[in-house]
């Protein structure tokens, strides 16, 4: 089943369950309002290491709470970036969430997916590190892990 890991960014977390009902799929909610350390964040976004813009991404991520969800269904990947919108919020869509909800390219209010490789790494990467800092007990790890992961192997945070 196709599935996209989801983050509510901190400068729009406060509305992070009405955001995520403008989201045209079904979603699991993994964790809310939780606080991550910038470590976390920096395995998270590895990709894009050593870019200009990535130490103020993990500052900012780790500025606040973030909320976490696996959105799923046929399609999801595509259906959910088309619904956020285009990274900088002043050129995205207007309607879209980071149109409505985002203040500047760092604070432009959520994450999604950009391809199932990504959202294979990424849920593997959330899933642990929520575990590790206590927010999902290792129940509800295994469960999510086996329903969205199979028999696949998790990345280590
Ligand atoms: P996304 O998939 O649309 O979230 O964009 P990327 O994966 O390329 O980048 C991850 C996040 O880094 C984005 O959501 C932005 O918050 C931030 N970011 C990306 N490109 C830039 C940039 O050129 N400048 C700044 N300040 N932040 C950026």
């Amino acid at each position: 089943m196709e599935y996209t890991y989801i983050v509510v960014k901190p400068n729009a977390d406060e509305r992070a369950e009405r955001i995520i009902e403008e989201l045209p799929c079904k979603v699991e909610k993994v964790a809310l309002h939780v606080s991550l350390p910038r470590e976390f964040w920096e395995s998270f976004y590895v990709v894009h290491r050593g870019k200009s813009f990535y130490e103020e991404l993990l500052d900012f991520m780790s500025s606040g709470n973030t909320s976490h969800f696996i959105g799923y269904g046929d399609g999801v990947i595509k259906k959910v970036r088309k619904a956020i919108g285009a990274t900088d919020p002043s050129k995205a869509e207007p309607g879209t969430i980071r149109a409505k909800y985002g203040r500047s390219i760092t604070e432009n209010a959520i994450h999604a997916s950009d391809s199932p490789s990504s959202a294979h790494f990424e849920l593997s990467v959330g899933l642990t590190g929520l575990l590790q800092y206590g927010y999902i007990d290792l129940k509800r790890f295994m469960e999510l892990k086996e329903r969205f992961l199979g028999g696949e192997e998790v990345k280590h945070a």
